[in-house]
């Protein structure tokens, strides 16, 4: 079969949710991929940072491998000698007191809105039902009714009211409305250290911890969304971790296990977590000992291989080479680590046509938004590598 097949097979079964790039992709190794047609592409995606690995890593592959032939599920209802490693091992790298696994994003971000929103009914005396979070303008923290709900993308709530109640948007990178929107209802404030899907956006410098400061004054549960910006893609394992804050619940996802499989964890202090008692919340695959083995595997090498050190590093060359592109079309070339995003000014014409020109060079990646595209190459990227890359994002950039 051939490229145009395959599209004409999804177009013809697949519900039209997404509108990729047109290249069908076969396997993988580290940051390069290959097409059905043979060619090759370095990928400057990776999977919306869920390999930050890098693609089909040895290591994990050999623990999947392993484990699929031992045991992969047994639900929550008896127990697996997975589970409590990963917990151990987690919580150790992280300094949480507690963690609780789920399979997605979306799933990691409910279980703290029900955390904390139980939390405030217990332990603060809120009364029921009038428990509020707060939450940010231009937020991504997945696609379940209730967040999006609370989503300020048309797109994403258009056609799927009604919504949950209990959400209040302030402005992004603004502590002060932070404050001012706090009520004796408020239970928590749900941010990402860098909007990721609004298209890289940088808080400025000093916000988490005023953040924090502001938390802790009023009481509220600080929950900050790492799906996107942890497990090393800013270039340190949490990205809170920049302006040495702790969050009383973070959530991992996406590269939890390095690609191989769906596993994400909300990640908390004893006092929140700890509300949950047995049948209080649930998943089926949830820590299931396959999922838990690929992550205790992902994690280790993500600390063992140097690659949060590399994505620093590489982060502030790749910056530099970007920066040093003089371009009609570019903005402002921003970022953290291996998250970078170069926005294009609207005369420039959207940014997919680059993204389809840098196809055509053998470089993935993808816009986000009409005018942002994003660069986050796998966090094993070498120096070499990131020059070939600025090579050709310079030339679709100055064409
Ligand atoms: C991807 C993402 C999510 C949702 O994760 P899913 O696994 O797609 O449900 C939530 N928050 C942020 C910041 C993300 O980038």
């Amino acid at each position: 079969m051939n490229t145009q097949q395959y599209i004409q097979l999804e177009n013809e079964y697949g519900a039209t949710n997404y509108k990729p790039l047109d290249v069908v992709l076969t396997r993988a190794k580290g940051i390069w991929v290959w097409d059905v047609d043979g060619n090759k592409y370095m990928d400057c995606l990776s999977s919306y940072s869920a390999v930050n690995q890098g693609h089909c890593h040895p290591k994990i592959a050999a623990t999947m491998h392993d484990q699929i032939d031992k045991l992969t599920l047994t639900s929550r209802a008896f127990r697996n000698d997975q589970l409590g490693l990963f917990y151990k091992e987690l919580c150790d790298l992280t300094h949480s007191h507690m963690a609780l696994p789920m399979n997605s994003g979306a799933e990691a971000v409910e279980s703290c809105l029900k955390a904390v929103r139980k939390w405030g009914y217990r332990t603060k005396g809120i009364p029921e039902g009038q428990a509020e979070i707060i939450v940010c303008e231009n937020n991504f923290h997945g696609r379940t009714i209730t967040i999006i709900g609370f989503s300020t993308e048309k797109q994403y709530r258009d056609g799927y009211s009604p919504f949950t109640p209990g959400f209040k948007i302030i402005p992004f990178g603004d502590a002060e409305a932070l404050e001012k929107a706090i009520t004796p209802n408020t239970v928590a404030f749900l941010v990402e250290p860098i909007q990721g899907e609004a298209g890289i956006i940088v808080p400025p410098m000093g916000y988490l911890k005023q953040v924090r400061e502001i938390c802790t004054r009023h009481n509220i549960a600080m929950m900050t969304d790492e799906i996107q910006t942890g497990l090393g893609r800013t270039g340190r394992l949490l990205a809170e971790e920049h302006e040495g804050v702790e969050a009383d619940l973070t959530m991992i996802g996406k590269a939890l296990a390095g690609g191989f499989y769906p596993i994400s964890a909300v990640l908390s202090n004893k006092e929140v977590l700890g509300v949950f008692q047995p049948g209080d919340h649930g998943s089926t695959f949830g820590g299931n000992p396959l999922a838990c083995a690929v992550a205790r595997t992902a994690l280790k090498v993500l600390i063992e291989e140097g690659m949060i050190e590399n994505a620093a590093k590489m982060g502030d060359y790749f910056m530099e080479r970007l920066h040093a592109i003089k371009s009609p079309y570019v903005k402002e070339v921003r970022g953290k680590g291996l998250l970078i995003g170069v926005e294009l000014y609207p005369e420039a014409g959207g940014a997919r046509r680059f993204c389809q020109s840098l196809m055509g060079k053998g470089l993935l990646c993808k816009e986000t938004h009409d005018n942002v595209i994003r660069f986050a190459p796998p966090l094993v990227i070498t120096r070499d590598e990131v020059d070939w890359a600025a090579e050709r994002i310079e030339s679709v950039l100055t064409a």
